[in-house]
């Protein structure tokens, strides 16, 4: 069987690996009005919902090379693809679930009862980025909004306020047809409710842009520096006044989603973590590492403390698990993330977790595994 692939994204010191037609009459109310509205919505290749998980996967079949959505229920433990056709075999573009090798699906999140994702096609037809939206139980299928002259997936994503903020680099096409090149990302904004679109931010030489939180009418985001110097910048752009101002200087390894206007700082001597507050400016404590780490991963609402050793000439690195909100530890040891690795937490505090091939739900609490079930 195939090994399932996952994109894995990692916001800041890997880059945010790898994600829609315009339309001009659709249904807007009540899209951007509901309980998320305020909520900072990360889009990554999976989210969730009260009821469940939804994420994409990449299939290879004998003919097919293709990109599915899948639901997974929180409660069952059990996974199917997102689409309620009768007979179908979920294996092209016939099922709305699926998208074909020449596209890329994915940066997802739930909002209000739906779900918001991005689709690039760089096929034939219809090239361009798209933002799709779709019912929870993967009916009513609707393309939100084409972004025009772009066609690549963007590098990161996010839903704030009835806006989504993407960080995505410009296509330049030569006129002699020798090709094209993309060049460093813009940061645009798109008004869910307006249907408008706004660059925020150009492209400059090196400078890579990321949204990365959200805080009353204004967004975070990073511009980080990979000519070399290895700085990183925190600023704030508020959507109202269009002002945008610096909140924090660090290094590139400091890049990660804020959350309630919080970020994670590591100690000089690896032996610490410390929570730094961008509006109050106050810096606490919350992590004493029994080892020291070599780096750390920030992830939403857990934190990857990373121990890398050589192997030959190839780097192996061994990741051990903190929940941030409970205080411990997933597992006592550091173990290599081919062996584990922590995919999603859900809100309820359980985890989404592949070992050794295999899907589960982990719960902190007991330490139970339950392992996740594919309905054909
Ligand atoms: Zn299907």
């Amino acid at each position: 069987m195939q090994r399932k692939k996952y994109g894995r994204i990692i916001i800041g010191t890997l880059c945010f690996a790898a994600l829609l037609a315009g339309c001009s009459q659709k249904k807007k109310s009540g899209e951007t009005s509901g309980q998320d509205y305020n909520k900072f919505l990360p889009m990554i290749n999976i989210t969730e919902s009260e009821e469940g998980v939804y994420y994409v996967q990449q299939v290879q079949d004998d003919i097919n090379d293709y990109m599915v959505l899948k639901y997974a229920d929180k409660n069952s433990a059990k996974e199917t693809v997102l689409c309620q056709k009768v007979n179908c075999k979920h294996n092209s573009e016939e099922c709305q679930a699926v998208v074909g090798e020449t596209s890329y699906m994915g940066f997802m999140t739930c909002m209000d009862g739906r779900l918001y994702y991005m689709v690039s096609k760089s096929g034939e037809d219809d090239v361009g980025l798209y933002l799709y939206s779709v019912n929870k139980d993967g009916t009513d299928k609707k393309q939100v909004h084409k972004f025009e002259g772009r066609r690549t997936p963007p590098n990161a994503a996010s839903m704030y306020r009835g806006k989504l903020f993407l960080s995505i680099p410009t296509i330049v096409e030569f006129e002699d047809g020798s090709g094209s090149e993309s060049s460093f990302p813009v940061l645009v904004m798109y008004d869910l409710l307006t249907d408008e679109e706004t660059e925020i931010l150009e492209d400059r030489d090196s400078i890579y842009t990321v949204p990365c939180g959200g805080s009353g009418d204004s967004i975070y985001f990073l511009e980080m520096d990979y000519g070399g110097d290895n700085w990183l910048k925190y600023r704030q752009y508020d959507f109202h006044t269009k002002e945008i101002r610096d909140v924090f200087d660090g290094e590139v390894e400091d890049g990660q989603f804020v959350l309630d206007d919080t970020i994670f700082l590591q100690s000089d001597e690896k032996d610490k973590v410390e929570t730094y507050n961008l509006k109050t400016k106050k810096r606490e404590e919350i992590l004493t590492c029994d080892e020291k780490y070599d780096f750390i991963y920030f992830k939403i609402g857990w934190i990857e403390l990373v121990r890398r050793t050589k192997d030959g000439d190839r780097n192996k690195d061994f990741y051990k698990y903190y929940d941030i909100a409970e205080k411990q530890y997933l597992f006592d040891d550091f173990e290599p993330d081919t062996e584990v690795f922590v995919r999603l937490r859900f809100d309820d505090g359980r985890y989404w977790v592949e070992k050794d091939d295999q899907s589960y739900f982990y719960d902190l609490k007991d330490k139970s595994w339950t392992e996740v079930e594919e309905i054909k």
